[in-house]
């Protein structure tokens, strides 16, 4: 065995610990296993790759060591809440990597086979629109820049006319490699436009999509720069990422109910919604005393977490007051819709943090199954995912989203700070049904008061 079948042996083990890593993501009590496999599969092919023949060794330990500082830096240094964003600036920087190793290797060897030239095209197109959308839809998220979607006249002729002219100069450059570096450049520069133009008539609310979207795109730059430079891991690792974040996509559109068209043509979030037809009735503000009353009687109980949980911090309070209502005999559950927070999988995170067990969490369809059948659904700081006006209001912007029907509960209590909107910024004709009751001020400290009547009594 030479060293050229270790190293390809060591790619497959990577490849193999890669596909058990991402299968073990799939369930929270796997997940971190699953991360850590994954990693030490790309430790692995990165130390495979160092012993390759004619590589400048000291370059790849240095960008080890400083891409790994950076990711440590940042992930210890980011918010929860702000994660999305960071995923969404990681994807970017992916693609900004394979594009640089597309153009470096025209730079390096402008007359490649055609096989080369197609790959060396499609890493530096693709790997540019991820970056700079992924730069877009990270400034979308952390409101560097307006949220909404930015509509113009002939927006998609526009954008449909620069993809055409990207695939007209690829043709080009694929077809009349020597000399075609001018062509390069300028196709760079109209990957970057594209993906700006791509982003900015999506709105804020569609984020998580898009992020996933262009996650995928991310994966298929870096396998087309695994065929740029003939690594076999970063074939299979971008092929994985590209599945993965198709698959992701795909599960997000459907639990919001659109199509992935809809998401990235529609505008949708750009008009924002006033009134609602069915916004009317009395707003009913309860107090956490009478409130801890009617949880003590409670029987049963769904908790219904959202991104307001997240910003106050309340999870492990939520989790102590779960845990007081059980002790008093209630059953209690969580019920979990796809896209509450800011971040696919947000809530779990934060309720496996506090401790809350798996078997208590439970996806939107079996919890609304039951629904009419709880006496008491509390609301955490969600709003969105919690709106009828989805079910029931044609005229709204998130009409035909999936939600927790929590208004089929016997009383609902919402927790938030205001009459404030959510995410998608409409109105929420839930706060005006007879059966709920608003409990107003910082999530926390309402749980907290909760937990503190519910031990008084
Ligand atoms: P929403 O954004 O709809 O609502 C959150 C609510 O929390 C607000 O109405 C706010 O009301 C309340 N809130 C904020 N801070 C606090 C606090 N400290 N204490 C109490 N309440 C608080 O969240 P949902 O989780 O219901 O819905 C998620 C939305 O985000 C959806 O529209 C989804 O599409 C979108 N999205 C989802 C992503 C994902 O991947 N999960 C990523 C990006 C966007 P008030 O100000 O009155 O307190």
């Amino acid at each position: 065995m030479d060293l050229t079948d270790i190293i390809n042996l060591t790619y497959v083990i990577a490849a193999v610990l890669f596909i058990f890593g991402l299968k073990m993501l799939g369930s929270q009590a796997t997940a971190r296993r699953g991360n850590a496999i994954s990693a030490l599969g790309m430790l692995m092919a990165v130390v495979a790759t160092l012993l390759t023949k004619g590589i400048a060794f000291q370059w790849i330990v240095v960008g080890l060591i400083v891409g790994a500082m950076a990711g440590a830096i940042a992930a210890y240094a980011v918010k929860m809440t702000a994660m999305p964003e960071m995923v969404g600036l990681f994807n970017g920087f992916g693609g900004l990597s394979s594009m640089l190793v597309g153009w470096a290797e025209y730079h390096l060897h402008p007359e490649s086979p055609t096989f080369t030239m197609i790959s060396i095209y499609l890493a530096v197109l693709i790997g540019g629109l991820t970056f700079s959308g992924s730069v877009v839809a990270y400034a979308k998220l952390a409101e560097k820049i307006t949220s909404r979607a930015v509509l113009f006249r002939g927006q998609q002729v526009v954008n449909a006319s620069l993809l055409l002219v990207i695939v007209l100069f690829g043709v080009l450059f694929i077809t009349f490699p020597e000399g075609a570096y001018t062509l390069l450049i300028v196709a760079i520069a109209l990957s970057l436009i594209l993906g700006v133009m791509a982003v900015i008539p999506i709105g804020g609310a569609d984020m998580p999509v898009v992020i996933s979207l262009l996650n995928s795109y991310s994966g298929l730059a870096a396998s087309a720069a695994g065929f740029v430079i003939l690594n076999n891991v970063l074939i299979v690792a971008g092929c994985l990422v590209g599945a993965s974040g198709l698959i992701l996509t795909n599960i997000m559109c459907k639990a919001m109910n659109r199509s992935l068209a809809n998401v990235l043509f529609s505008g949708f979030g750009t008009v924002v919604t006033k009134a609602l037809k069915s916004a009317k009735g009395e707003v009913k503000a309860m107090s956490p005393e009478d409130a801890s009353l009617v949880l003590e009687a409670a029987r049963s109980v769904v908790i219904v977490p959202g991104y307001g949980m997240a910003v106050a911090q309340a999870q492990h309070v939520v989790r102590e007051l779960g845990e007081l209502l059980e002790h008093n005999g209630t059953e209690v559950s969580y019920a979990i819709h796809p896209v509450a927070g800011r971040m696919p999988g947000h809530m779990n995170v934060l309720l496996a943090e506090a401790d809350v067990p798996y078997e208590q969490l439970v996806e939107m369809e079996a919890i609304n199954s039951v629904m009419p059948a709880v006496d008491v659904a509390i609301v955490i700081g969600a709003n969105d995912v919690v709106n009828p006006a989805a079910r029931e209001d044609e005229s709204s912007p998130i009409y035909g989203m999936p939600i927790i029907n929590v208004d089929q509960a016997r009383t609902v209590f919402i927790l938030k700070r205001s009459m404030a909107s959510g995410f998608a910024g409409i109105e929420n004709p839930l706060f005006y049904y007879d059966n709920a009751r608003m409990l107003f001020g910082d999530a926390k400290a309402t749980v907290q008061a909760l937990v503190n009547e519910l031990k008084s009594i």
